[in-house]
């Protein structure tokens, strides 16, 4: 047990979304949020809920300067019964403390911040949309604070968790994606960051992201970034394939994000029986599977589409359609399966939620 965590309630509450109204993804704040602080020789001290708000930091924050910044991204669901589900927000707080190891950032303890996101969720549970597709998007995050210019880790860091009440991250439902496959930017190297999910790695994407979209892809399939062969992952999704009946993905070498929704998907096949490969994949390879048809579905998994299915692959000359730009069975169960288990309507045998 931990004590209590100090709250200083909003003087001014805000318009909490209506129902049935539109609701887009990661645009409006809750009433508050959860603020940690740390403070060398102290460790992570101060621990509170306050009112969501701007707040001041120095311009000469590391923050701003060495980019040593990480976070995270879970969901809570509102279930029929009116409890609230959290969606295996352990494993994000682990995996927050790798990310952390990598950029000389101080560990958080796990457990303590999984039941701080459940005090703020559950003061903000007012918030918590029920809507199709709707969720809660819960996003914690460690920035460097000390206001000096010159390149060495911090001395102070700010841990906060701020909320976001979020409708489905395609409006338009679960239709395929166009995805074009980058052979001259990289995501990540061996020996780099992308294991981790730190504000670097998305500010070094963006380019790629851009010229794709340019050409009227949605997506970025990001490949190795030493031979520019092997599939490594999408912009802020791990990549899945059938081939062959076989659920084969990239498997995690340390430049690919281990997603918890790719890992929900390989628990999940491997309990229907389902054969699982992890595996370096090469493109040519994938191309052929898909030439030769026994590419039979692609999507991508995170938490914020959940599974996004992939309907046509661009790399360089080569455009592949796969399962007729249709979602497939198996992205179809995947799905199913794993928002039915987030939100409650599914029983939970897997043991992926905890109540709030
Ligand atoms: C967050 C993220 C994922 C997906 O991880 P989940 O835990 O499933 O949300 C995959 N790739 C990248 C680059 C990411 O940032």
């Amino acid at each position: 047990m931990y004590p209590a965590i100090p709250v200083t309630m909003t003087k001014n509450p805000k318009q909490k979304p209506v129902p049935g109204q539109p609701l887009p993804f990661g645009q409006n704040f809750t009433d508050h949020m959860f603020i940690m602080d740390y403070v060398e020789g102290q460790g992570w001290i101060n621990p509170r809920i306050e009112a969501y708000a701007p707040f001041l930091i120095e311009p000469s924050a590391m923050v701003f300067h060495y980019g040593q910044a990480v976070f995270e991204g879970l969901k809570a669901y509102r279930c029929p019964d009116g409890t609230i589900n959290l969606f295996r927000p352990r494993l994000n707080y682990e995996r927050m403390n790798n990310s952390d190891e990598r950029l000389v950032i101080p560990a958080l303890d796990e457990d303590f911040c999984v039941y701080a996101t459940k005090e703020l969720v559950s003061l903000d549970r007012e918030w918590i949309p029920s809507g199709e597709g709707e969720s809660l998007y819960i996003r914690p995050f460690v920035i460097a604070t000390d206001p000096y210019l010159g390149v060495r880790p911090s001395y102070t860091y700010r841990f906060m968790i701020i909320l976001a009440p979020s409708g489905a991250y395609y409006p338009q439902g679960i239709n395929p994606v166009k995805i074009y496959v980058e052979d001259n930017y990289v995501r990540a190297v061996r020996g780099g960051t992308g294991f981790t999910k730190c504000a670097g790695n998305y500010a070094s994407s963006l380019i790629a992201q851009d010229i794709a979209h340019k050409k009227g892809y949605v997506q970025v399939l990001w490949l190795d970034g030493i031979e520019q062969k092997y599939i490594e992952e999408v912009g802020s999704m791990n990549i899945l394939f059938v081939i062959d009946g076989k659920l084969v993905t990239p498997a995690l070498n340390g430049s690919i994000l281990p997603g918890i929704t790719r890992r929900s998907c390989i628990e999940l096949a491997k309990s229907l029986g389902m054969e699982v490969e992890e595996k370096r994949l090469s493109i040519d390879e994938l191309i052929e599977a898909g030439k030769s048809k026994r590419l039979t579905e692609a999507f991508g998994s995170g938490t914020a589409a959940v599974i996004s299915p992939v309907g046509e692959l661009k790399y360089e000359d080569t455009v592949i359609t796969i399962n007729d730009n249709k979602i497939g069975p198996v992205a179809q169960l995947f799905y199913d399966t794993i928002t039915g288990v987030q939100k409650g309507l599914l029983e939970d045998k897997y043991g992926w939620t905890i109540k709030v």
